[in-house]
Parts: C-alpha cells; sequence; structure tokens
C-alpha cells in the first residue's frame, strides 16, 4: 500500500493544527489553560487542534477510528474556554457549526477494536513545554495490526538545524513505514530526508531525555549514560520532539526509563516518533528490547518505558540497562 492519499491528509491537518497551536502560544493568556481531572494542565490548544485534526481526517475518512487524548468534559463548564475554541477552530477549517466541533473531539474517545486500523492523535503533545514556551509537537498516526504505518509531527518550535538557531525555528517530520523519514520546514514544501547518526561508540553520543522530572527517572539515566561512559550533558526537552531529534541525528539516544514502576505510556505520546525513527534507520523498543505493541488499547500495557537509538547502539544501551536493573525501579 502507498498511502500517499492518508499522508496528504495527515499533512495538511497537522500543518492547520501547528498553526492554530503557534497562534495561541503567541497570544497565550492564563484563562487559556485549566486543570483536568488528573491535575494535568489543558489548554484551548489542546482542544482546537484536536478538533482540527478529527474534522480533516473525517472528512478523508470517515470510516476510520480516531483515538485521541482529549475530550469536551472541561468545555462544559468553562464558556471562554468553548467560545475561544470554536473561534480558533473556525479560523483552520470553514463551515463548520458549534456543535460539530464539540462532536470531533468527542469522537476520538469511542472505545474501538485496536487490532484494525485506526488513527492515533496527540493534539498537544507536552503541553507542560507548551505553556512554558518552549519544546512541544502535534501527533498523528495510522496504526494498523498494531504497527505504526504513517506518522506525521509538527514541531512548532523546532530549530530548523540543530547548530544554527539563526536559521529559524518550526519543522514538519513525516514517515511512511517502508518509504524513509522527511522533514520540511512548516512553511515550506521543500522536503529533505533524514537519518539517524552513524555514531558507534556510545562515549561519542549524546542523550535527549524529557524535561518534566516526573516523566522519566533522570536518575536512571544518569546511571545508564554515565555505565556507557557518555560525558555530554543530556539534552532535555519536551515531547516527541526527542524522537524527531534522535531521526535527524541532533542526538544519537532516547532514555524514557519509567520513574513510576506502574506507569504504561499512552499509544499517542509515542506512535508517531516511533514510526519516524524507524525509518530514519533507528531502532525503537521498550527498556528490554521488545517493540513497542500498539494493538493493546490507549496504553501500551506489554511495554514497558521507551529506548530509541541510532540503531547502532541499540544493544550496547539495552545491556547498560539490564546491567543496571538491579539498582533501577523497574
Ligand atoms: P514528555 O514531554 O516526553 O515528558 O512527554 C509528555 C507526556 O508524558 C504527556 O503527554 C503525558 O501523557 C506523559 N506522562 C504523564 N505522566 C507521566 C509519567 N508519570 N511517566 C511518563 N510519562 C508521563
Ligand atoms: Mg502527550
Amino acid at each position: 500500500m502507498s498511502y500517499h492519499f492518508e499522508l496528504d491528509v495527515a499533512i495538511n491537518a497537522v500543518v492547520k493544527a501547528s498553526r492554530l497551536c503557534r497562534d495561541v502560544q503567541n497570544s497565550l493568556v492564563s484563562r487559556d489553560t485549566v486543570e483536568k481531572k488528573d491535575h494535568s494542565p489543558v489548554t484551548t490548544a489542546d482542544l482546537g487542534s484536536q478538533a482540527v485534526i478529527n474534522l480533516e481526517l473525517l472528512q478523508s475518512f470517515p470510516n476510520d477510528p480516531i483515538i485521541s487524548e482529549e475530550d469536551t468534559d472541561t468545555l462544559h463548564s468553562h464558556d471562554y474556554l468553548k467560545g475561544k475554541v470554536l473561534e480558533l477552530v473556525n479560523a483552520q477549517v470553514s463551515n463548520i457549526s458549534g456543535a460539530q466541533i464539540l462532536e470531533a473531539i468527542d469522537y476520538g474517545t469511542r472505545e474501538m477494536d485496536y487490532k484494525s486500523r485506526f488513527w492515533t492523535v496527540d493534539p498537544i503533545d507536552g503541553t507542560k513545554g507548551f505553556l512554558r514556551k518552549e519544546q512541544y509537537a502535534i501527533a498523528l498516526a495510522l496504526v494498523e495490526d498494531g504497527q505504526v504505518v504513517l506518522g506525521v509531527l509538527g514541531c512548532p518550535n523546532f530549530l530548523v538545524h540543530y547548530d544554527r538557531p539563526e536559521d529559524g525555528r518550526g519543522c514538519l517530520f513525516y514517515a511512511v513505514k517502508g518509504d524513509g523519514a522527511f522533514m520540511q520546514e512548516l512553511n515550506q514544501d521543500k522536503r529533505e530526508r533524514i537519518h539517524v547518526d552513524s555514531i558507534s561508540h556510545p562515549q561519542n553520543a549524546r542523550f535527549v531525555e524529557p524535561f518534566e522530572k516526573a516523566h522519566a527517572s533522570h536518575t536512571a539515566h544518569a546511571q545508564i549514560s554515565s555505565a556507557l561512559g557518555i560525558t555530554t550533558p543530556s539534552y532535555r526537552i519536551d515531547s516527541q520532539c526527542k524522537y524527531a531529534a534522535v531521526a535527524r541525528g541532533d542526538v544519537s539516544v532516547y532514555l524514557r526509563l519509567p520513574k513510576d514502576k506502574s506507569y504504561q505510556e499512552k499509544i499517542w505520546d509515542h506512535a508517531t516518533g516511533c514510526v519516524i525513527v524507524h525509518e530514519a534507520g533507528g531502532r525503537v523498543s521498550d527498556i528490554y528490547g521488545k517493540p513497542l505493541d500498539f494493538s493493546m488499547g490507549r496504553k501500551l500495557q506489554n511495554n514497558k518505558g521507551v529506548v530509541a537509538t541510532n540503531g547502532k547502539l541499540h544493544e550496547k544501551v539495552l545491556n547498560a540497562i539490564l546491567a543496571h536493573a538491579h539498582h533501577l525501579a523497574i
């Protein structure tokens, strides 16, 4: 299968959603954010981005299920939030009613058969980074039989070139299984193929990890990287921009060892990044080397933590984790 049509629709949806998020970030006010039941933040941009992506997908693939992170719970008790979300979505998608927008947001929360074909959406991955005006990503992936076959990642604040800040920010990364991984600037059509780096000695590697201390064990990462002889300080950024950093060869390794033993990773936090790193020539697994299994529902129930590398370093990193397992909370 070629997935040309799916890729066109997915890129269009992510570009529109990225534009919406960038507009909100430029004019963010405190009323744009509320706390969800689990105490994590959600903003008008999360909900607007999810509406735009779901509406675009449903227009072209009305029979495809969509699994997305947010729902309209918070909107019912916040009139400002609701009005702002409708306004933001109307600016990106024409001729759409308020009721259709709310229905599109909740479309992504239905239960379904995860062994079939479905889309998964993280409308803003790294909402905490978004609020700090740092890194965040808009992530869309298509999953078939538990495997990611297509992924599109919008990274509005990501440097176009890792070592040349003067070249500006805003990237779109995408991959279709078997066809390689690509990057283009968010506002342009010219794409370039991307590849992981070719570092094979771990002491020459740099690794990336979550910015938020609660999302992974920085202590465990320090132990593992020191065992591998890595001396360069870690790169700490929010969201699936970490996968983009590995796929483009900015860094060689992404570590996400669990801080909380019982935490199960969410599919929308990894599906897109996973296919992009694979197609850039890298490898993604859990901390035991098992491929990520996207057929188990909203969570990666069959996996623990995540390791993404340039491929060459993968076994070395897994061995270092295994050798330290007795010290780690895993
Ligand atoms: P990151 O920016 O890489 O830290 O990833 C952000 C994602 O971390 C959010 O979308 C959450 O779904 C997820 N998350 C929330 N709590 C945890 C946790 N305790 N451990 C791992 N990931 C988490
Ligand atoms: Mg997320």
